[in-house]
């Protein structure tokens, strides 16, 4: 997590997203189109992704630190967005080759396109692991190594979701 920072006035204080939780000092800049997260979580967020769309070595880990961050911003997230999210990081939990996830979360995709998704159950508790331990990577491997943790910690809040995705996972396997 960063650190507070206090100003030398000690105006500068950190506040806690009301998302993922993580506490973080609102420097400034332009104003996030995410929803349900804070200004500073939500550039954050936006920072990290230029730095994977800039670089095909942090890229390869982007599905999962869009399905982490969305997960935990589910404001305003449809059932079929948040189905796909889990999907996704339930293949990874269980280390599916990438061109698997991509099959498989195409096809959860498609398949709540017009059926409703189940209804899901909100985690109890949040994830230790946010976009603020994400974002102070300093190389690529570091990247990729801390946002599968994030994305396993993640999931790891959503046990009570973990049978309907498997459901959902097994059905797909089956045909
Ligand atoms: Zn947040």
């Amino acid at each position: 997590m960063i650190a507070d920072h206090a100003g030398a006035a000690g105006a500068v204080t950190a506040t806690a997203c009301s998302g993922c939780g993580a506490r973080l000092v609102d420097t400034g800049g332009p104003p996030t189109l995410h929803d349900g997260c804070s200004p500073a979580c939500g550039r954050l967020f936006d920072a990290v992704l230029e730095r994977e769309y800039a670089d095909p070595e942090y890229f390869v880990v982007h599905g999962l630190t869009v399905s982490s961050w969305r997960l935990q911003h589910p404001a305003g997230a449809s059932a079929r967005s948040t189905a796909v999210h889990l999907a996704r990081l339930c293949l990874d939990a269980e280390g599916a080759r990438p061109e698997r996830l991509v099959a498989v979360v195409q096809s959860v995709s498609e398949r709540f396109r017009h059926d409703p998704a189940p209804p899901l159950t909100p985690p109890v508790d949040r994830s230790v692991i946010t976009i603020a331990d994400v974002a102070a990577a300093t190389t690529a491997i570091e990247h990729r190594a801390l946002v599968r943790a994030w994305a396993g910690a993640v999931w790891a809040t959503r046990t009570a979701d973990h049978p309907t995705v498997r459901s959902w996972l097994a059905r797909q396997r089956g045909g």
